[in-house]
């Protein structure tokens, strides 16, 4: 994907207008094209017209829904990455707490450089994951395919296959865990691996993305928990 190059969409969804322009202002200076929305039905909306490479999500959001319910939306309608703002703490454990699955947090108030920074750390990842597509691998754990060239996760049998909406996030973890199979991997080599050195979340986070998958994908994913260590899938 050269989506960067070529003035990729970036969405805001932001009520307040002065940090929504501010974070416009240092995307559109980097290249992106910005569209912003000051309510989550609007930016909902944008976002399945101009299928943006990524969105930045408030999440105290006036109207219908809220920025955790336009996440969850989100969710459900695909895997375009998600960074959330959020104005406190509490509402950062709210984020984590929900499963969610955002690619990323920033607690306000933030410099619009980090942002941006963080937003290319995504957009690299995700490039990566495509351009290797010429070593594409499927991993088959049990009933559960992981196909990396699709960016893809099915489960079920041979007569019928589903395919399992993740995050762009979760999808990293489950192939970075697949490529170590059978290997007890600490919070922090998954944090490392999945995450990348720069990224200074907690381990929390790591647990947080297992629940989901977990969830999402039932026991046909042998994810063991390694008291005192960490995960291992067999
Ligand atoms: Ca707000």
């Amino acid at each position: 994907m050269s989506g960067e190059a070529e003035a990729a969409t970036v969405v805001v969804i932001e009520d307040d207008h002065h940090i929504s322009d501010l974070v416009a202002l240092y995307l559109r200076r980097d290249g992106f094209r910005v569209l912003q929305a000051d309510d989550a039905e609007r930016g909902l909306e944008v976002v399945g017209r101009e299928r943006p490479v990524l969105v930045v999500l408030d999440i105290g959001l006036p109207g219908r829904l809220d920025g955790l319910q336009a996440c969850r939306e989100l969710r459900l309608q695909g895997d375009v990455p998600v960074v959330m703002l959020t104005a406190r703490d509490d509402e950062l454990d709210r984020v984590l707490g929900l499963e969610l699955g955002a690619d990323d947090y920033v607690t306000k108030p933030f410099s619009p450089r980090e942002l941006v920074a963080r937003v290319h750390a995504i957009l690299r990842r995700s490039a990566a994951a495509s351009d290797g597509k010429a070593e594409a691998t499927v991993y088959r754990l049990g009933d559960v395919e992981v196909d990396t060239g699709r960016r893809e996760v099915r489960q079920g049998g041979p007569e019928h296959t589903d395919v399992v909406a993740v995050t762009t996030r979760e999808f990293d973890l489950l192939v970075y865990l697949a490529a170590n199979r059978g290997l007890a991997l600490s919070r922090q080599q998954l944090l490392d691996g999945v995450w990348g050195a720069g990224w200074y979340g907690d381990a929390r986070t790591v647990d947080v993305h297992v629940r989901q998958l977990r969830k999402k994908l039932g026991d046909g994913l042998r994810l063991t928990t390694v008291w005192g260590v960490g995960y291992r899938l067999d």
